[in-house]
């Protein structure tokens, strides 16, 4: 019996006494820079490859980590770097004042100035959310198919790709936006989701929705094209909204401007209902830029530098309206 206590106190002896023993020993210190460290090397209490956090990060996190609780702190720390530290929304940019995290500080060639402002002076008036309409799923939305029997234009990607570049001009230029769809392969029409997600996103600043489509004239059947003489641009707004017709003069007025595109002009759902244009809670504006089953327009609207200009266009409308406001 004495025997079994003293192996239990031993037992626990031996728990605490390693414990204790480990417990003031700081951990091991990296001893390199990050840059010495071999390539698969893992870091000492986390399975996250080297290269995808930042090491410096780290290191300053153990001096300064409070109370015996260090260790759970760093690992915290190292989990918590691709977390922002301002709790934005991952589809929303433009406009941040703080830079996120400090990453490769120690490329030779770049000397790191954390004091580098990178954020324009603009100061946000609006959140633009930007609609890439329909989805890759959705039947239709496609151009017939060209003399090679292969080449094909489809509305959806063509969409995507323009609010791509009018993001990444907004993003330059200190604009808030909200990227509706960034889902790439397993939408359709998504209609009603579009509509809800811009509805229920949440900030301080008044929403404006942009919706981003190229358009179709009526034409026998899907496999032919439509006459010539049907081409160029119009920007639609619910017709019941004075704001989205201010909006729309102003979309239309820099598309015609900067593509050359046959002005079209403004159309109203008195005319046709469009769903994102009559369900939404904010001020709406859908532009169709170009048609897409007319054989000469498509072969432009398929350029990269049409889409850039057609997205120049929708950021120059954004920023004088982020300047002025609606008026
Ligand atoms: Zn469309």
């Amino acid at each position: 019996m004495k025997n079994f206590f003293e192996a239990i106190a031993s037992f626990f002896s031996s728990l605490f006494g390693k414990k204790k023993a480990s417990a003031p020993t700081p951990q091991p210190q990296p001893t390199t820079s990050p840059n010495d460290r071999k390539p698969d090397e893992l870091e000492d209490s986390s399975d996250v490859p080297v290269d995808t956090v930042s090491t410096v990060m780290v290191i300053e996190v153990i001096p300064d980590a409070p109370g015996p609780f260090a260790d759970d702190d760093k690992e915290h720390a190292v989990d918590g770097e691709e977390t922002p530290t301002t709790p934005t929304s991952p589809n929303t940019g433009g406009g941040t004042t703080t830079p996120t995290t400090p990453t490769t500080p120690t490329t030779p060639t770049t000397p790191t100035t954390p004091t580098t402002p990178t954020t324009p002076a603009h100061t946000p008036r609006f959140v633009w959310c930007l609609d890439n309409g329909h989805g890759k799923l959705q039947p239709g939305k496609r151009s017939p198919v060209f003399d090679d029997g292969k080449t094909q234009f489809f509305e959806y990607e063509f969409n995507r790709d323009v609010v791509e570049k009018i993001i990444k001009e907004l993003k330059k230029n200190g604009v808030k936006y909200f990227d509706v769809v960034p889902d790439f392969n397993d939408v359709g029409s998504f209609l009603e989701e579009r509509v809800d997600r811009a509805n229920k996103f949440k900030t301080d600043l008044p929403k404006i929705y942009v919706s981003v489509h190229s358009n179709a004239g009526p034409a026998a059947s899907a496999s032919d094209w439509i006459a010539d003489s049907i081409n160029g641009t119009e920007t639609w707004y619910a017709s019941n909204s004075t704001k989205g017709k201010k909006l729309a003069a102003v979309f239309q007025k820099y598309l015609i401007l900067k593509t050359g595109f046959k002005n079209r002009n403004l159309k109203s759902t008195a005319e046709k209902p469009l769903y994102v244009l009559e369900k939404t809670t904010m001020p709406a504006i859908l532009t169709e830029n170009g048609f897409y089953n007319n054989k000469t327009q498509v072969k432009e609207l398929m350029k990269d530098s049409v889409r850039q200009k057609i997205a120049d266009a929708h950021v120059a409308a954004i920023m004088e309206i982020e300047e002025k406001g609606i008026v």
